[in-house]
């Protein structure tokens, strides 16, 4: 998404290009999948199998509708889902990574783009006092509220019709795509490179849609990395297997070395 051309600094160039990283949310800054993690509250019975069987009809986002309607029917609250979402751990090494970047705002522009919900994402990042790194029109997710009722209920990010890599309430390489043109548009900000951390097949779009000078950081073990060995030409980012946040770390303080930024100087 970068230009591969060198930058040539001019006057009119108001800030200097950062580094945009975009974050998976579940199982990549959340070890777990906050959307299976909440039927821990479901008790030993679990789900009724009619609402199991509704997955594939019903497509993800509507089936943990379904979930959220039977934890409430079943009286749990949303103070209950709340403070479960707190217990939710972080991957290893992510706060300190997420720490870092944020101490270097200048050089690192974070987003999350995840297929969980508004909800769980922030009752998660506030938990672990990690929302400053996150300002709220940096999380593109499915938006989430707690009804008159006290249930949660989740809605769609968008509507896709039209890319076939991504589920049809989300398609995260169109919301990559809006965020780089809505901060060059609005903030002159034209990043140097793009890095997108990720680990499930969700995050493919997003990866096929990066350019030869941008990063795919995909997580060993995990569905994404396989799917980009399937094919490694059809993805032009570099590949960056990772485990863990400290992974990440190394990797990102070295591609700071590899990208140090321009600062303008007035000639007197
Ligand atoms: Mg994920």
């Amino acid at each position: 998404m970068a230009s591969s051309k060198p930058s040539t600094p001019s006057l009119s160039q108001h800030r200097p290009g950062k580094i945009l990283i975009a974050f998976d949310f579940d199982h990549t800054i959340a070890e777990e999948n906050t959307d299976v993690f909440v039927r821990r509250l479901l008790g030993p019975e679990g789900l009724p199998a009619e609402i199991e069987a509704q997955q594939r009809s019903l497509g993800w986002t509507k089936f943990m509708g379904a979930i959220l309607q039977h934890l409430h029917d079943k009286g749990i609250t949303s103070n209950q889902i709340r403070d479960l979402m707190q217990r939710t751990p972080l991957t290893p090494g992510m706060d300190v990574l997420l720490r870092y970047l944020h101490e270097k705002h200048h050089v690192f522009d974070c987003v999350i783009i995840s297929d969980a919900n508004s909800l769980f994402i922030w009752w998660i990042l506030h938990f672990t006092k990690l929302e400053g790194v996150f300002p709220l029109s940096s999380i593109y997710t499915n938006p989430a509220r707690i009804d008159d009722t006290d249930c949660l209920r989740i809605d769609f990010y968008h509507h896709n019709s039209t890319c076939k890599l991504s589920a049809p309430n989300l398609c995260k390489g169109r919301v990559l795509q809006e965020h780089i043109s809505r901060m060059k548009r609005e903030e002159n900000q034209e990043y140097r490179t793009v890095v997108f951390i990720g680990d499930g097949l969700n995050d493919y779009c997003p990866a096929v849609q990066l350019a030869e000078t941008d990063y795919i950081a995909a997580r060993k073990g995990y569905k994404l990395i396989e799917k980009i060995k399937e094919d490694r030409s059809a993805v032009e980012a570099s590949l960056v297997p990772w485990t863990n946040g400290k992974d990440l770390l190394d990797f990102v303080q070295n591609l700071e070395k590899t990208f140090p930024l321009y600062v303008p100087q007035l000639v007197t």
